[in-house]
């Protein structure tokens, strides 16, 4: 048998960790990595906080699952804080990601469907952007590669440049809604401008059409703000959120408003797991927390600080890296040609520092949202020491 019993669909490592603390993954030989990945973006408050621990295992102490036909006070709880905290009249809970994203593409189609407008049913997407490995957001997501050999691509998404201009010329009579990354994470490290969001809500507005956000990286703080839209006017009308809001426990969520919402009926869709309460109740301790205005401050002064350091390392390593990107905790480095970030990746690892790749040659940093000034010197040391052997 040559097939590992793990289907073989990652990049898996040969370093094995045996638990987490703060912001340092440990193996069992004891040795320490400096996490600057958090489980791509999930982990926001690091590893063992003891918060999110506390009530993981007072809510497991007392109910685990319950089908979704009874509301469970973790689920409740945690709607209504997401509802007050946002532009949203309502929730729907999932998963993962992918699930936020699905659940979002048939809100829009449905809410045109029940307002009499069936024929609106297309969405404009973006080059660049990633959106999930279901079929309706992999057919959303801007690289064809994650669809080879998956194909016929689900129909109902027209795949435009980052670009005012072919926006408008891309809206027809089926046009539904707009779907867009504020900051695009897997493609590359990309925070699409203000302004081009901005005139997104304008033109959504304009053409009856319904603005969704997925914020499934870029949001829960990751920015400095809690949702990264709360920097500009593009209010949205749905907005899917993951990784974050589970603090590594998994959760998903599709947020909307009313009239989008309204739409959904029961039986329109639903899950088994959706709003589990070991999730929900993860979920409303990443909010106590991430939520606070000195929490999000912190990640707006630290992250502007990995940004100076990483700018500092392009001008002393201009030959490997020559741009930084990005926002917040949330931050790309551009590897110059020909080295590749695949393998800077892994000489970083070597090094004990723990980052990944994004598209566009880019090495992304997204460390949990806890860093302080001193895991990003320690981290500049770690690079430093990379860039210097190369
Ligand atoms: N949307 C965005 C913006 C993402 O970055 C991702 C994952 O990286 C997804 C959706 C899919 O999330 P998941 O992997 O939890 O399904």
């Amino acid at each position: 048998m040559t097939i590992s019993p793990v289907i073989p669909v990652y990049n898996r490592s040969d370093i094995v960790f045996e638990r987490g603390e703060g912001v340092y993954l440990y193996t069992k030989d004891g040795e320490k990595y400096l996490d600057f990945l958090s489980g791509i973006a999930v982990n926001a408050l690091g590893y063992s906080h003891p918060h999110l621990v506390e009530a993981l295992k007072t809510q497991g102490d007392k109910l685990w699952h319950l089908s979704n036909v009874f509301p469970n006070e973790p689920l409740t709880r945690l709607s209504k804080r997401l509802v007050d905290l946002t532009f949203a009249d309502s929730v729907f809970f999932c998963n993962s990601g992918t699930e936020a994203v699905e659940a979002g593409i048939k809100a829009v189609r449905k809410y045109f469907s029940e307002n009499g407008k069936p024929e609106k049913h297309r969405i404009i997407t973006f080059e660049g952007a990633f959106h999930g490995r279901t079929f309706g957001a992999m057919a959303a997501t801007g690289t064809d590669k994650i669809l080879a050999g998956f194909e016929p691509r689900l129909e109902g998404f027209d795949k435009v440049a980052v670009d005012l201009d072919a926006v408008r010329a891309a809206i027809g009579p089926n046009t539904a809604g707009i779907l867009v990354e504020p900051v695009q994470g897997e493609g590359g490290v990309m925070p699409l401008p203000y302004e081009f969001l901005c005139e997104l809500r304008r033109i959504c507005d304009e053409h009856d059409l319904l603005l969704f956000l997925d914020e499934v990286q870029c949001g829960v703080g990751r920015t400095g703000k809690l949702f990264a839209y709360e920097w500009c006017c593009a209010v949205p009308d749905v907005m899917s959120i993951a990784k974050g809001i589970g603090g590594g426990f998994p959760l998903g969520a599709c947020l909307m408003v009313e009239k989008v919402a309204k739409a959904l009926k029961v039986g329109s869709h639903g899950t088994t797991f959706g709003g589990n309460p070991l999730a929900t109740a993860v979920g409303n301790a990443v909010l106590d927390i991430v939520a606070q205005e000195e929490f999000l401050a912190q990640v707006c002064r630290v992250g502007d600080y990995l940004g100076s350091r990483l700018q500092e390392i392009c001008d002393k390593f201009p030959h490997i890296v020559h741009e930084v990107r990005g926002m917040g905790l949330m931050r790309g480095l551009k590897v110059t040609d020909p080295h590749l970030n695949a393998d800077l990746l892994l000489k970083l690892r070597d090094n004990k520092l723990i980052v990944n790749a994004a598209g566009q040659n880019v090495i992304r940093f997204i460390p949990p949202l806890i860093i302080e000034e001193s895991h990003v010197d320690e981290a500049f040391v770690m690079i430093e020491k990379t860039f210097s052997a190369l």
